[in-house]
């Protein structure tokens, strides 16, 4: 990370610094969108009421999306630009560790930027990305918001979807996908609509919910399913809610 960024990783903004960095890189790129900055900026606010940390609700959140991904027939990792820009090779490795699909999913969808987020995730080490085909549809969205891959997000019976729009949240779930939502903000639709809302900085979660696969791979499908069905949602939604009330901010 250091030699990207011309500031100590001691420094107490190290992390928000490099984040708006790779954002702005991303930018550039091609690989991010203009409104991506301005979701980085929302994002950032509700990390520092947080207290820029995964909370204790959120690891449980994140080993639940594992053994959720592990558990699942057709996984998919569903990428935009802000997270192609924040957490490529970690999307890989998180794919690696649970055999999920990566799919390039755009609010804002244009071929250019397709096609330099699916050259971003190879240069990281993805073999098979998804979305470039987009033959599928979400039922209830206007045309371009709503396409898919059919082998991708249109047959997965799990979807992550980091930082995803209210509104293709809502249609996934009414698609009878179980959904796992990475969003800091704990009252964003797609927080809302989510089986497993995780209130955590994608720079955060995604990591640690490789960590969380590696170590629940050999588990039985009866252990998985017990991890899956002791989660509550709404709880989860509220312990990030009331850390953000009485939170230390750093
Ligand atoms: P809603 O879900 O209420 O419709 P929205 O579609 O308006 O929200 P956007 O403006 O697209 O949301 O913002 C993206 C969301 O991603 C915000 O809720 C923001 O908190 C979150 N976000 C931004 N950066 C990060 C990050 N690095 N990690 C996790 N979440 C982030």
């Amino acid at each position: 990370m250091a030699e990207e960024l011309d500031v100590p990783e001691s420094h107490p903004r190290y992390e928000s610094l490099f984040t708006r960095h790779r954002i702005e890189e991303g930018v550039e790129k091609g690989i991010t969108s203009k409104q991506g900055l301005i979701a980085e900026g929302r994002g950032e606010a509700f990390d520092y009421l947080l207290g820029e940390r995964t909370i204790e609700s959120a690891d449980e959140a994140e080993r639940v999306a594992a053994a959720h991904l592990l558990l699942a027939d057709n996984p998919v990792l569903s990428v935009n630009g802000n997270v192609a820009a924040l957490v490529p090779g970690e999307i890989v490795e998180l794919a690696a560790a649970t055999g999920a699909d990566i799919e390039v999913n755009l609010f804002n969808r244009t071929d250019e930027r397709m096609e330099a987020i699916d050259d971003h995730l190879r240069e990281h080490g993805a073999r098979n990305v998804k979305g470039l085909a987009g033959d599928g549809r979400i039922p209830g969205l206007d045309h371009e918001r709503a396409k898919v891959d059919a082998d991708g997000i249109g047959s997965a019976d799990v979807v992550l979807v980091p930082l995803e729009d209210g509104d293709r949240a809502e249609a996934l779930g009414e698609m009878g996908k179980t959904e796992i939502v990475i969003d800091l903000n704990p009252l964003s639709r797609s927080a809302q609509v989510a089986a497993v809302p995780i209130v955590d900085n994608v720079l955060r979660a995604v990591p640690n919910i490789t960590v969380h696969a590696r170590e629940l791979a050999d588990e039985s499908d009866a252990t998985l399913e017990a991890i899956v069905d002791g989660f509550d949602p709404d709880a989860a939604l509220q312990a990030a809610e009331q850390a953000i009330r009485s939170g230390s901010p750093q």
